[in-house]
């Protein structure tokens, strides 16, 4: 099985991440940003909590899972983390050789709801807004595999999993596709820890859409590295203005 969780930290790869994204890294592994949720003074209200949710009247702890996973304010670094990886991935699966037996590449659909590939009818009208991040077409074996990416908190990589499969599995498994004689197989998830934790469901999802194994090792390096390149960016964000994003009165 490909090692790559953590392999930034390993010391065959100290040249993984630049200077600043290894930097920044290490200090969230080891509790070393100076995050509000680190200090020493919980009796006063709400100074552990993130300024900008406690501006919007929601109290949350600001620790690295918050800034990396879950807090608003980098919302749209989230979302171009989230596509960076989701690029990186449909590129491995379109540049993978044709399969022992097969005829034609597979091919990979995004920007597609589910109601665009099912038959009518064959989902709800809510259920066919959804929209997986893509699907992979095998037009050999005629299967269609939806495709989730994720990049959570480590620590939630098993629950954002479930989530995932339990927002796709049911409807998916009750949906007809569209072109004659497909037929839809099991939604896969691709989940990649914030901090580089890769589950071996990962693997296995990498597997199914044909990625070969010995490129496995390298995409989710190159993955890892686009994950470290914008969680350092949110870090910049996050310490470059003095007001933590609160607004600050006006100077005449
Ligand atoms: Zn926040």
């Amino acid at each position: 099985m490909p090692a790559v969780t953590y392999a930034w930290l390993e010391a065959n790869r100290v040249a993984l991440l630049s200077e600043e994204e290894y930097r920044n890294a290490f200090c969230v592994q080891f509790g070393l940003l100076p995050l509000a949720g680190y200090r020493m003074s919980p009796s006063i209200s709400g100074i552990r909590h993130c300024a900008f949710c406690a501006h919007r009247g929601q109290e949350r702890l600001e620790l690295p899972a918050h800034l990396l996973s879950a807090c608003p304010r980098f919302l749209n670094i989230r979302r171009l983390r989230h596509d960076a990886v989701a690029a990186l991935v449909v590129a491995a699966v379109r540049a993978s050789p044709v399969m022992p037996g097969a005829t034609r590449q597979k091919e990979v659909v995004r920007e597609r709801s589910l109601g665009c590939v099912a038959v009518d009818g064959s989902v709800s009208d809510v259920e066919r807004r959804l929209r997986p991040d893509a699907y992979v077409f095998d037009h050999d074996l005629l299967v269609i595999t939806p495709v989730e990416f994720t990049v959570p908190d480590d620590a939630h990589l098993v629950q954002k999993i479930a989530q995932k499969q339990a927002k796709y599995n049911g409807v998916v498994a009750r949906a007809r596709p569209a072109p004659p004689g497909y037929s839809f197989a099991r939604p896969v998830v691709i989940a990649v820890g914030a901090m580089g934790a890769i589950p071996p469901h990962t693997l296995a999802a990498l597997t199914i859409l044909g990625v070969p194994y010995e490129a496995i090792q390298p995409l989710l390096i190159r993955v890892l590295r686009v994950v470290m390149r914008y969680n350092a960016m949110t870090a910049r964000i996050r310490f470059a203005l003095g007001g933590r994003w609160v607004p600050q009165p006006s100077v005449c």
